[in-house]
Protein backbone atom coordinates (compact mmCIF):
# COMPACT_ATOMS: atom_id res chain seq x y z
CA UNK A 1 0.00 0.00 0.00
CA UNK A 2 1.39 3.26 -1.22
CA UNK A 3 1.63 6.01 1.69
CA UNK A 4 1.38 8.55 -1.27
CA UNK A 5 -2.14 7.58 -2.19
CA UNK A 6 -5.19 9.12 -0.96
CA UNK A 7 -8.03 7.30 1.18
CA UNK A 8 -10.14 7.07 -1.77
CA UNK A 9 -7.45 5.18 -3.70
CA UNK A 10 -6.86 2.86 -0.70
CA UNK A 11 -10.55 2.40 -0.73
CA UNK A 12 -11.28 1.27 -4.12
CA UNK A 13 -11.88 -2.32 -5.24
CA UNK A 14 -11.35 -1.57 -9.16
CA UNK A 15 -13.66 -3.12 -12.27
CA UNK A 16 -12.19 -6.81 -13.48
CA UNK A 17 -13.10 -6.59 -16.98
CA UNK A 18 -13.27 -9.99 -18.57
CA UNK A 19 -10.36 -11.43 -20.02
CA UNK A 20 -8.97 -10.36 -23.16
CA UNK A 21 -5.83 -13.68 -23.62
CA UNK A 22 -3.51 -13.44 -26.14
CA UNK A 23 -4.37 -16.90 -27.04
CA UNK A 24 -4.68 -17.91 -31.16
CA UNK A 25 -7.50 -20.13 -32.37
CA UNK A 26 -9.70 -19.57 -29.27
CA UNK A 27 -13.75 -19.05 -29.28
CA UNK A 28 -14.32 -16.17 -27.17
CA UNK A 29 -17.40 -16.23 -25.83
CA UNK A 30 -16.65 -14.13 -22.71
CA UNK A 31 -17.37 -10.39 -23.32
CA UNK A 32 -20.30 -9.44 -25.42
CA UNK A 33 -18.21 -8.51 -28.61
CA UNK A 34 -20.15 -8.92 -31.81
CA UNK A 35 -18.70 -11.79 -34.25
CA UNK A 36 -19.53 -9.42 -37.34
CA UNK A 37 -17.18 -6.93 -38.58
CA UNK A 38 -18.21 -3.75 -38.61
CA UNK A 39 -19.98 -2.11 -41.37
CA UNK A 40 -17.96 -1.85 -44.43
CA UNK A 41 -19.29 1.95 -44.70
CA UNK A 42 -17.31 2.16 -41.08
CA UNK A 43 -14.49 0.38 -42.36
CA UNK A 44 -13.65 3.08 -45.08
CA UNK A 45 -14.58 5.83 -43.09
CA UNK A 46 -12.12 5.38 -40.54
CA UNK A 47 -9.43 4.21 -43.62
CA UNK A 48 -10.00 7.58 -45.01
CA UNK A 49 -9.72 9.56 -41.35
CA UNK A 50 -6.52 7.90 -40.75
CA UNK A 51 -5.11 9.40 -44.19
CA UNK A 52 -6.56 12.40 -44.16
CA UNK A 53 -6.01 14.36 -40.91
CA UNK A 54 -4.51 13.04 -37.55
CA UNK A 55 -2.10 16.03 -37.62
CA UNK A 56 -5.74 18.04 -36.57
CA UNK A 57 -7.50 18.02 -32.99
CA UNK A 58 -10.43 15.70 -33.15
CA UNK A 59 -13.79 18.35 -33.38
CA UNK A 60 -14.57 18.94 -29.64
CA UNK A 61 -18.46 18.49 -30.11
CA UNK A 62 -18.64 15.69 -32.31
CA UNK A 63 -20.99 17.48 -34.29
CA UNK A 64 -21.13 15.18 -37.25
CA UNK A 65 -21.37 11.72 -35.52
CA UNK A 66 -24.35 13.90 -32.64
CA UNK A 67 -25.91 14.68 -35.75
CA UNK A 68 -25.90 11.12 -36.92
CA UNK A 69 -26.86 9.38 -32.85
CA UNK A 70 -29.91 11.97 -33.09
CA UNK A 71 -31.06 11.21 -36.92
CA UNK A 72 -31.16 7.52 -35.68
CA UNK A 73 -32.95 8.51 -33.07
CA UNK A 74 -35.97 11.03 -33.84
CA UNK A 75 -33.64 13.62 -31.79
CA UNK A 76 -32.26 16.83 -31.96
CA UNK A 77 -28.03 17.06 -31.40
CA UNK A 78 -29.00 19.02 -28.58
CA UNK A 79 -29.98 15.57 -26.92
CA UNK A 80 -27.07 13.96 -27.51
CA UNK A 81 -23.79 13.39 -25.63
CA UNK A 82 -21.10 11.40 -26.72
CA UNK A 83 -18.26 9.56 -24.53
CA UNK A 84 -15.66 7.06 -24.86
CA UNK A 85 -17.56 4.50 -24.61
CA UNK A 86 -20.31 3.80 -22.53
CA UNK A 87 -18.33 3.27 -19.29
CA UNK A 88 -16.77 6.89 -19.52
CA UNK A 89 -20.01 8.10 -20.34
CA UNK A 90 -21.49 6.46 -16.95
CA UNK A 91 -18.61 7.67 -14.87
CA UNK A 92 -19.73 11.15 -16.27
CA UNK A 93 -23.25 10.40 -15.03
CA UNK A 94 -22.50 9.02 -11.73
CA UNK A 95 -20.41 12.13 -11.08
CA UNK A 96 -22.30 14.83 -12.02
CA UNK A 97 -25.56 13.85 -12.07
CA UNK A 98 -26.10 10.77 -9.53
CA UNK A 99 -24.51 12.84 -6.50
CA UNK A 100 -26.93 13.71 -3.62
CA UNK A 101 -27.73 13.05 -0.19
CA UNK A 102 -29.67 9.75 -0.79
CA UNK A 103 -28.70 6.71 -1.73
CA UNK A 104 -29.18 5.74 -5.70
CA UNK A 105 -30.94 2.61 -6.60
CA UNK A 106 -30.01 -0.36 -8.48
CA UNK A 107 -30.39 -3.57 -9.26
CA UNK A 108 -28.49 -6.45 -6.80
CA UNK A 109 -27.34 -8.38 -9.21
CA UNK A 110 -26.41 -5.83 -12.10
CA UNK A 111 -23.74 -4.12 -14.14
CA UNK A 112 -20.87 -4.37 -11.38
CA UNK A 113 -19.35 -1.05 -12.82
CA UNK A 114 -22.11 0.55 -10.81
CA UNK A 115 -21.15 -0.13 -7.46
CA UNK A 116 -17.45 0.67 -8.52
CA UNK A 117 -18.47 4.08 -9.74
CA UNK A 118 -19.96 4.96 -6.61
CA UNK A 119 -16.47 3.64 -4.52
CA UNK A 120 -15.22 6.28 -6.59
CA UNK A 121 -17.12 9.43 -6.38
CA UNK A 122 -18.30 8.63 -3.17
CA UNK A 123 -22.15 8.36 -4.34
CA UNK A 124 -24.45 6.21 -1.41
CA UNK A 125 -26.74 3.28 -2.57
CA UNK A 126 -28.73 0.92 -2.06
CA UNK A 127 -29.89 -2.88 -4.07
CA UNK A 128 -32.69 -3.45 -5.05
CA UNK A 129 -33.26 -7.47 -4.92
CA UNK A 130 -34.80 -9.35 -8.55
CA UNK A 131 -37.43 -11.09 -7.76
CA UNK A 132 -37.04 -15.53 -7.81
CA UNK A 133 -37.07 -15.41 -12.00
CA UNK A 134 -34.21 -12.35 -11.73
CA UNK A 135 -36.43 -9.79 -12.69
CA UNK A 136 -36.45 -6.08 -12.27
CA UNK A 137 -39.11 -5.34 -9.71
CA UNK A 138 -40.13 -1.89 -10.76
CA UNK A 139 -42.63 -1.15 -8.01
CA UNK A 140 -39.52 -1.63 -5.65
CA UNK A 141 -38.64 1.27 -6.98
CA UNK A 142 -40.92 3.92 -5.20
CA UNK A 143 -38.59 4.41 -2.58
CA UNK A 144 -36.94 7.69 -1.79
CA UNK A 145 -33.58 8.12 -3.88
CA UNK A 146 -30.60 10.55 -5.03
CA UNK A 147 -31.30 8.63 -8.75
CA UNK A 148 -32.05 5.21 -10.39
CA UNK A 149 -29.82 3.25 -13.01
CA UNK A 150 -30.62 0.04 -14.66
CA UNK A 151 -29.45 -1.54 -17.51
CA UNK A 152 -32.23 -2.92 -19.76
CA UNK A 153 -31.83 -5.56 -20.57
CA UNK A 154 -30.31 -6.22 -17.56
CA UNK A 155 -26.59 -7.45 -17.65
CA UNK A 156 -25.63 -10.47 -16.88
CA UNK A 157 -29.25 -11.82 -17.10
CA UNK A 158 -30.41 -10.76 -20.48
CA UNK A 159 -33.54 -10.63 -18.63
CA UNK A 160 -35.68 -7.37 -20.52
CA UNK A 161 -37.78 -4.56 -18.82
CA UNK A 162 -40.95 -3.81 -21.50
CA UNK A 163 -41.36 -0.12 -21.80
CA UNK A 164 -44.34 0.47 -19.81
CA UNK A 165 -42.38 -0.45 -17.17
CA UNK A 166 -39.81 1.76 -17.56
CA UNK A 167 -42.75 4.98 -17.55
CA UNK A 168 -44.00 3.59 -14.22
CA UNK A 169 -40.34 3.61 -13.11
CA UNK A 170 -40.07 7.11 -14.49
CA UNK A 171 -43.45 8.83 -13.25
CA UNK A 172 -42.71 7.10 -9.89
CA UNK A 173 -39.21 8.90 -9.72
CA UNK A 174 -40.19 12.52 -11.22
CA UNK A 175 -37.92 13.87 -8.79
CA UNK A 176 -34.41 11.97 -9.60
CA UNK A 177 -32.60 11.27 -12.86
CA UNK A 178 -33.49 7.29 -14.15
CA UNK A 179 -30.10 5.95 -16.02
CA UNK A 180 -31.88 3.56 -18.63
CA UNK A 181 -28.41 1.94 -19.43
CA UNK A 182 -29.12 0.23 -22.86
CA UNK A 183 -26.16 -1.46 -24.11
CA UNK A 184 -27.81 -4.49 -25.25
CA UNK A 185 -31.40 -3.18 -25.99
CA UNK A 186 -31.03 -3.21 -30.07
CA UNK A 187 -30.87 -7.44 -29.93
CA UNK A 188 -34.51 -7.64 -29.27
CA UNK A 189 -35.58 -4.60 -26.80
CA UNK A 190 -37.31 -1.31 -27.19
CA UNK A 191 -35.09 1.59 -26.76
CA UNK A 192 -36.42 3.74 -23.89
CA UNK A 193 -35.04 7.10 -26.71
CA UNK A 194 -38.73 7.34 -27.72
CA UNK A 195 -39.45 8.46 -24.12
CA UNK A 196 -37.05 10.91 -24.21
CA UNK A 197 -39.10 14.12 -25.42
CA UNK A 198 -41.54 13.32 -22.75
CA UNK A 199 -39.84 12.94 -19.77
CA UNK A 200 -36.79 15.01 -18.93
CA UNK A 201 -35.71 12.90 -15.93
CA UNK A 202 -34.99 10.17 -18.25
CA UNK A 203 -31.59 9.60 -19.74
CA UNK A 204 -30.87 6.56 -21.85
CA UNK A 205 -27.14 5.19 -22.18
CA UNK A 206 -26.22 3.28 -25.35
CA UNK A 207 -22.69 1.90 -26.97
CA UNK A 208 -21.45 0.98 -30.25
CA UNK A 209 -19.23 -1.99 -28.99
CA UNK A 210 -22.53 -4.70 -28.98
CA UNK A 211 -24.92 -3.97 -32.04
CA UNK A 212 -22.37 -1.85 -34.05
CA UNK A 213 -19.13 -3.81 -33.78
CA UNK A 214 -16.74 -1.24 -32.50
CA UNK A 215 -16.07 -2.22 -29.22
CA UNK A 216 -12.46 -1.51 -29.60
CA UNK A 217 -13.18 2.29 -30.82
CA UNK A 218 -14.82 2.91 -27.69
CA UNK A 219 -17.71 4.88 -28.46
CA UNK A 220 -21.16 5.50 -26.24
CA UNK A 221 -23.77 8.06 -25.92
CA UNK A 222 -26.40 9.47 -24.01
CA UNK A 223 -29.96 10.98 -24.95
CA UNK A 224 -31.53 13.24 -22.48
CA UNK A 225 -33.20 16.61 -21.81
CA UNK A 226 -30.39 19.48 -22.90
CA UNK A 227 -30.33 20.14 -19.47
CA UNK A 228 -28.99 17.15 -18.25
CA UNK A 229 -26.73 17.24 -21.29
CA UNK A 230 -25.01 20.30 -20.34
CA UNK A 231 -24.25 18.95 -17.21
CA UNK A 232 -22.49 15.95 -18.64
CA UNK A 233 -21.03 18.39 -20.95
CA UNK A 234 -19.52 20.48 -18.45
CA UNK A 235 -18.25 17.42 -16.87
CA UNK A 236 -16.16 16.17 -19.86
CA UNK A 237 -15.15 19.73 -21.13
CA UNK A 238 -13.43 19.91 -17.24
CA UNK A 239 -11.93 16.28 -17.07
CA UNK A 240 -11.26 16.06 -21.44
CA UNK A 241 -12.38 18.40 -23.94
CA UNK A 242 -11.57 15.70 -26.54
CA UNK A 243 -12.95 12.17 -25.42
CA UNK A 244 -13.32 11.00 -28.77
CA UNK A 245 -10.34 10.91 -31.62
CA UNK A 246 -11.16 11.43 -35.41
CA UNK A 247 -10.87 8.09 -36.05
CA UNK A 248 -13.47 6.86 -33.48
CA UNK A 249 -15.98 9.82 -34.82
CA UNK A 250 -15.84 9.25 -38.45
CA UNK A 251 -16.37 5.67 -37.89
CA UNK A 252 -19.09 5.38 -35.20
CA UNK A 253 -20.89 8.26 -37.61
CA UNK A 254 -20.82 5.85 -40.43
CA UNK A 255 -21.83 3.02 -38.49
CA UNK A 256 -24.81 5.29 -36.98
CA UNK A 257 -25.61 6.16 -40.77
CA UNK A 258 -25.57 2.32 -42.00
CA UNK A 259 -29.25 1.11 -41.09
CA UNK A 260 -29.31 -1.87 -43.48
CA UNK A 261 -26.17 -2.95 -42.24
CA UNK A 262 -26.97 -2.90 -38.51
CA UNK A 263 -30.62 -4.43 -39.03
CA UNK A 264 -28.77 -7.99 -41.07
CA UNK A 265 -26.53 -8.53 -38.26
CA UNK A 266 -28.15 -7.19 -35.42
CA UNK A 267 -30.70 -9.97 -36.79
CA UNK A 268 -28.35 -12.45 -37.48
CA UNK A 269 -27.29 -12.76 -33.83
CA UNK A 270 -30.82 -12.79 -32.43
CA UNK A 271 -31.41 -15.35 -35.17
CA UNK A 272 -28.16 -17.70 -33.65
CA UNK A 273 -29.94 -16.81 -29.99
CA UNK A 274 -32.85 -17.94 -30.39
CA UNK A 275 -30.92 -21.69 -31.70
CA UNK A 276 -28.53 -21.69 -28.91
CA UNK A 277 -31.08 -21.10 -26.02
CA UNK A 278 -32.79 -24.14 -27.64
CA UNK A 279 -30.07 -26.25 -28.05
CA UNK A 280 -29.06 -25.42 -24.32
CA UNK A 281 -32.33 -26.57 -23.65
CA UNK A 282 -32.05 -29.84 -24.98
CA UNK A 283 -29.02 -30.62 -22.60
CA UNK A 284 -30.68 -29.80 -19.91
CA UNK A 285 -29.80 -26.26 -19.51
CA UNK A 286 -32.25 -23.89 -17.67
CA UNK A 287 -31.67 -20.30 -20.27
CA UNK A 288 -32.98 -17.84 -19.12
CA UNK A 289 -35.00 -15.18 -21.86
CA UNK A 290 -32.70 -12.89 -23.42
CA UNK A 291 -33.15 -10.11 -25.66
CA UNK A 292 -29.26 -9.55 -25.63
CA UNK A 293 -26.54 -10.87 -27.22
CA UNK A 294 -25.50 -13.38 -24.96
CA UNK A 295 -27.65 -16.10 -22.50
CA UNK A 296 -27.34 -16.81 -18.98
CA UNK A 297 -27.94 -20.38 -18.25
CA UNK A 298 -27.24 -22.98 -15.61
CA UNK A 299 -27.06 -26.90 -15.68
CA UNK A 300 -29.04 -28.10 -12.16
CA UNK A 301 -26.44 -31.53 -12.80
CA UNK A 302 -23.29 -29.49 -13.11
CA UNK A 303 -21.13 -27.12 -11.58
CA UNK A 304 -20.67 -23.62 -13.50
CA UNK A 305 -17.44 -23.33 -12.18
CA UNK A 306 -16.03 -26.79 -13.57
CA UNK A 307 -18.50 -26.16 -16.73
CA UNK A 308 -16.14 -23.19 -17.63
CA UNK A 309 -13.01 -24.72 -17.10
CA UNK A 310 -13.76 -27.84 -18.95
CA UNK A 311 -14.68 -25.67 -21.70
CA UNK A 312 -11.43 -23.52 -21.23
CA UNK A 313 -9.47 -26.60 -21.68
CA UNK A 314 -10.95 -26.85 -25.57
CA UNK A 315 -10.26 -23.32 -26.21
CA UNK A 316 -13.95 -21.94 -25.86
CA UNK A 317 -14.05 -19.24 -23.08
CA UNK A 318 -16.93 -17.74 -21.64
CA UNK A 319 -18.07 -15.85 -18.54
CA UNK A 320 -18.46 -16.95 -15.04
CA UNK A 321 -19.14 -14.93 -11.90
CA UNK A 322 -18.77 -15.89 -8.31
CA UNK A 323 -21.52 -13.27 -6.99
CA UNK A 324 -24.49 -14.42 -4.98
CA UNK A 325 -27.64 -16.10 -6.43
CA UNK A 326 -25.41 -16.40 -9.71
CA UNK A 327 -22.77 -18.53 -9.34
CA UNK A 328 -24.05 -21.69 -11.03
CA UNK A 329 -24.90 -19.59 -14.36
CA UNK A 330 -22.41 -19.11 -17.27
CA UNK A 331 -22.89 -15.94 -19.08
CA UNK A 332 -22.45 -17.13 -23.26
CA UNK A 333 -21.78 -14.39 -25.99
CA UNK A 334 -23.70 -15.66 -28.87
CA UNK A 335 -20.99 -15.88 -31.51
CA UNK A 336 -21.16 -17.21 -35.02
CA UNK A 337 -23.33 -20.01 -36.02
CA UNK A 338 -20.28 -22.04 -36.09
CA UNK A 339 -18.41 -20.68 -33.17
CA UNK A 340 -22.01 -21.66 -31.30
CA UNK A 341 -22.07 -24.93 -32.75
CA UNK A 342 -18.72 -25.86 -31.58
CA UNK A 343 -19.74 -24.70 -27.67
CA UNK A 344 -22.71 -27.21 -27.95
CA UNK A 345 -21.03 -29.97 -29.22
CA UNK A 346 -18.09 -29.09 -26.56
CA UNK A 347 -20.48 -28.69 -23.87
CA UNK A 348 -22.36 -32.29 -25.11
CA UNK A 349 -19.08 -34.06 -24.81
CA UNK A 350 -18.47 -32.39 -21.31
CA UNK A 351 -22.13 -33.34 -19.74
CA UNK A 352 -21.74 -36.92 -21.37
CA UNK A 353 -18.44 -37.51 -19.11
N1 LIG B 1 -23.24 -1.16 -19.72
C1 LIG B 1 -23.37 -2.49 -19.65
C2 LIG B 1 -24.58 -3.06 -19.01
C3 LIG B 1 -22.37 -3.33 -20.17
O1 LIG B 1 -22.48 -4.66 -20.06
C4 LIG B 1 -21.24 -2.76 -20.79
C5 LIG B 1 -20.16 -3.64 -21.41
N2 LIG B 1 -19.32 -4.24 -20.50
C6 LIG B 1 -21.15 -1.37 -20.81
C7 LIG B 1 -22.17 -0.60 -20.29
C8 LIG B 1 -19.94 -0.67 -21.35
O2 LIG B 1 -19.73 -0.80 -22.71
P1 LIG B 1 -18.74 0.15 -23.50
O3 LIG B 1 -17.91 0.92 -22.52
O4 LIG B 1 -17.94 -0.75 -24.35
O5 LIG B 1 -19.62 1.07 -24.29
Amino acid sequence: MSRFWSAVVHGLTPYVPGEQPKIADLIKLNTNENPYPPSPKAMAAMAAAVNEALRLYPDPNADALKGAIAGFHGLKAAQVFVGNGSDEVLAFVFQGLLKHERPILFPDITYSFYPVYCGLYGVAFTKVPLDPAFRIRVADYAQPNGGVILPNPNAPTGCLLPLADIETLLRANAGSVVVVDEAYIDFGGESAAALVDRYPNLLVVQTLSKSRSLAGMRVGYALGHPELIEGLERIKNSFNSYPLDRVAQAGATAAMEDREYFDRTRGAVIASRERLAAQLATLGFEVLPSAANFVFARHPGHDAAQLAAALRERKIIVRHFKSARIEQFLRITIGTDEQCGALVTALRDILKG
